[in-house]
């Protein structure tokens, strides 16, 4: 088995709000854990901790769970991160402000038998067959919101976590239930792949190469190949595009199983 993982802050000046994390339990398989924490608009979050603190008691709960409770099914240890998170700043922080700290999902969970995924909001997972094939897991609830809706901070919070809008993972439990969700046999899987939207775009936005031509960068040129080549198409002034922040944080970790 090989994991590489790599994470870049879109400004040096800023945190990374990404948070990424790899586990290979002792009972066998592993757990890959990918959030992207949602910066709030103006700063205001109704929170006194901050999106950072949010990304790492979310994904340190997601990691535990998921590589010591085989028994419950990743939608429900979502639900519990989600909780648990929460219940640790209940008392300080308004959680009922619609930009309460939240972020991105993404988990996968492997053993002998099967590899689990999750994945809430608009990070990327990639599933390699062992002929090659790629295929994409996506929740596309954020892409089919037009661009032009998002520009505005009150539209935009209209649809947070709001049916007909899009989810991430906030302060409601209940959300895990919006997760996409599946299962594939082991055999079916060479490779997995998680990436954040800041190193997604490399595809999805600058068009690059396709997800398996994606796949095939993680796997020559390593998670930290990827971003830096992410990073060197917006450093050029010709493929700028103004829809878009410049840099984001970008975060990429790849298993081969
Ligand atoms: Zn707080």
């Amino acid at each position: 088995m090989r994991i590489d993982l790599a994470s870049a802050p879109g400004d040096p000046e800023r945190p990374n709000e990404d948070w990424v994390s790899a586990a290979i339990p002792a009972a066998g398989g592993g757990v890959l854990v990918v959030l992207d924490g949602v910066t709030p608009p103006r700063g205001e979050d109704g929170c006194v901790h901050g999106v950072p603190w949010f990304a790492a008691r979310l994904g340190g709960r997601l990691t535990e769970l998921s590589g010591s409770r085989r028994d419950m099914p990743l939608d429900r240890i979502l639900a519990e991160a989600v909780r648990a998170t929460a219940d640790a700043h209940r008392d300080t922080c308004d959680l009922s402000h619609v930009r309460t700290p939240q972020a991105t999902v993404t988990v996968v969970r492997w053993d002998d038998a099967y590899v689990e995924h999750l994945v809430l909001s608009d990070s990327v997972l990639l599933l390699q067959a062992p002929a090659g094939e790629v295929t994409a897991v996506l929740d596309d609830r954020l892409d089919r919101i037009p661009r032009e809706v998002l520009r505005s901070v009150a539209a935009t919070d209209a649809l947070r976590n709001a049916e007909g809008g899009f989810f991430t993972a906030a302060a409601d439990p209940a959300v895990a239930a919006r997760a996409v969700t599946g299962r594939t046999p082991r055999e079916r899987v060479r490779a997995v792949a998680a990436l954040t939207d800041g190193a997604s775009r490399w595809t999805d936005t600058f068009g690059e190469g396709d997800w398996a031509q994606c796949l095939a960068v993680l796997r020559k040129e390593g998670a930290q190949g990827l971003i830096g080549r992410v990073r060197t198409i917006e450093s050029d002034p010709e493929r700028r595009s103004a829809r878009y922040k410049r840099h984001d944080d970008a975060s990429a970790v790849y298993a081969e199983l």
